[in-house]
């Protein structure tokens, strides 16, 4: 009796030491082998974390307010090191924070799409890769990165652009794991959709990273009939004075059967994909969705 007594004793230590513990930020856990998505709440602005196994990929870091969360949210996922760090395009809501990853992570790779900004946000990047004596890759069509066990196929920008507007200049990027594909569109607007489209760019996925947090000039239904996702991820911020996300945009999703999941209302957005291909949606806020 004495010894159960003894037992069922450390159990509950054990079990209150366990509950009253700091909660893991963030609270998913790696699925051994498989793939992790993160889209990171970041406000307004763009951030998403891939992890593999031993690999990590960056998407987009935020605004600079956001550095505080961005860097403990990648420590918290385990980050020691990224393997490749994209900054979308040269838009302080994406680059932002991108000179502070980049000084604490040390990316072996940085991936830019070849356009400038006279900004500080900018130089800010252009010195933390130069101090690691690095130089920028460029995002291009055609481009292809072996990641690990991920592929980054570059869908956008195409090399003669001419863009009048820098969110068209976007690397788009299609990351296909088990049979599950995520399209990442950055801040692509209508122009670069359509030259997607008409350079026979495979745009179809599984999750789609809405365009420029859900503004009413990107996702058009061409482009979404063609993407054809299941789920939709609109990074944007609560209460944002651009009006994102469009209605527009949101009915187009619907219409198309998207799932939609957003930032400013779920927070921190995860999917996983086991190695078998079973795609699953974790939130912190909001109703747990498994595919
Ligand atoms: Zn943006």
């Amino acid at each position: 009796m004495k010894k159960i007594a003894a037992v069922s004793v450390l159990f509950l230590i054990l079990l209150c030491s366990c509950a009253s513990g700091p909660e893991p930020v963030p609270a998913f856990s790696v699925t051994a082998g498989g793939l992790e998505v993160h889209f990171i709440d970041v406000g307004q602005g763009d951030c998403i974390l891939l992890k593999n196994a031993d690999s990590s990929v960056l998407i987009d870091a935020g605004s600079d307010e956001e550095s505080d969360k961005v860097l403990s949210y990648l420590r918290s996922a385990g980050i020691a090191t990224l393997t490749v760090a994209v900054g979308t395009h040269p838009h302080e809501d994406h680059i932002g924070s991108l000179d502070e990853v980049i000084d604490a992570f040390s990316p072996e790779t940085v991936v830019m799409p070849k356009v400038s900004a006279n900004t500080k946000a900018f130089e800010n990047v252009l010195d933390a890769v130069s101090a690691q004596n690095k130089k920028i890759k460029a995002a291009k069509t055609g481009l292809v990165l072996e990641v690990g066990e991920l592929s980054l196929s570059f869908l956008s920008p195409p090399q003669d652009s001419g863009f009048d507007n820098l969110n068209d200049y976007s690397a788009v990027i299609s990351v296909t794991y088990a049979g599950k594909t995520f399209l990442f569109c950055g801040d692509a607007e209508r122009p670069a959709e359509e030259r997607m489209l008409e350079g026979g760019q495979n745009v179809k996925c599984d999750v789609l990273k809405v365009g420029h947090h859900g503004s009413s000039t990107s996702t058009t239904g061409e482009f979404l009939k063609a993407a054809a996702p299941q789920y939709a991820v609109i990074s944007v911020g609560a209460k944002n004075s651009f009006g994102h996300p469009a209605k527009a945009v949101l009915r187009r999703l619907s219409d198309a059967g998207a799932e939609v999941y957003r930032t400013d209302r779920n927070g921190d957005i995860v999917f996983t994909v086991s190695p078998e291909g079973r795609l699953e949606v974790r939130l912190k806020k909001g109703e747990q969705n498994a595919a």
